[in-house]
């Protein structure tokens, strides 16, 4: 018997900045894995090894949230009612059925109401719900809370977007998830980093999380960070890291990270 993981891991830090980390999670509830195809079997659209990225900022007093479970069991980062998000109708839902390349997920039929229903209590929920009693916490603490959804995609998904995308996305729903200085001081550490290619609220604006717990008017901070995984991994069709590119990725990151924690509502 393997032994059950739990939903997420937290590691409560001493910083106004929860990270969360919604789709690195590779684990599949048992006896999930016999009903995917062999498209889907491997996983392929995990943000690869993002809760392992984002692992120094524990360091630096910033707390973390990351979902051990994988995407394809229920999307954390869509809306319990499973309303659409992004006008793209190739964009994946709650209970995702299709791989971001078009490939079905399921060899038979598809989760019925009773499973979508149980995955979103037995999964999505408790993340939530850890998940914003941290961000109430930081609230109690700190007069505000600050949230960053860490994420990472393939830098060319044409069923997906168009081209390539570049390296930093930086996503704020248009301008709605957090107080403007703390949105411009965010683009300016991305942008100011000669290496990389940045955007603001370009395909990626943000999506659940971001919208749901980014609510400045009422202290509470949201972002999204997508990177393009050309930043760290060696190729897509086989996820392993490259180790300059990480190195050289990590020192960036650290920098970023360091201007949110650094931040205070009431700075320029
Ligand atoms: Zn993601």
């Amino acid at each position: 018997m393997s032994t059950v993981k739990p939903i997420y891991e937290f590691k409560q830090g001493s910083a106004p900045l929860l990270i969360s980390v919604p789709h690195a999670g590779q684990q599949l509830p048992p006896g999930y894995a016999e009903h995917l195809t062999g498209d889907a079997g491997s996983l392929p659209d995990t943000d690869w090894f993002v809760d392992e990225l984002y692992a120094f900022a524990i360091e630096l007093g910033a707390s973390l949230l990351t979902a051990n479970y994988s995407r394809y069991v229920v999307d954390l980062n869509r809306p319990p009612d499973d309303r659409r998000l992004y006008q793209n109708s190739a964009a994946s839902g709650l209970v995702p059925l299709n791989t971001f390349d078009g490939m079905r997920i399921y060899l038979n039929e598809a989760p019925n109401g009773y499973q979508r229903q149980n995955r979103l209590t037995s999964y999505w929920m408790p993340y939530h719900r850890r998940l914003r009693q941290e961000l109430t916490r930081q609230k109690r603490a700190f007069g505000y809370a600050l949230l960053l959804d860490a994420h990472s995609i393939a830098p060319e998904i044409p069923a997906l977007f168009d081209g390539r995308l570049p390296d930093f996305n930086l996503g704020s729903n248009d301008g709605r998830s957090a107080d403007p200085r703390l949105i411009d001081c965010a683009w300016q550490a991305l942008d100011g980093e000669a290496d990389y290619s940045a955007v603001r609220d370009g395909r990626f604006k943000g999506g659940y999380i971001t919208r749901h717990y980014g609510q400045p008017e009422h202290g509470m901070h949201a972002l999204q960070l997508e990177l393009s995984q050309a930043t760290y991994l060696q190729s897509r069709s086989d996820p392993v890291i490259d180790d300059d590119r990480r190195g050289h990725l990590l020192n960036a990151l650290q920098r970023f990270t360091e201007v949110l924690i650094g931040w205070q509502p009431g700075d320029g």
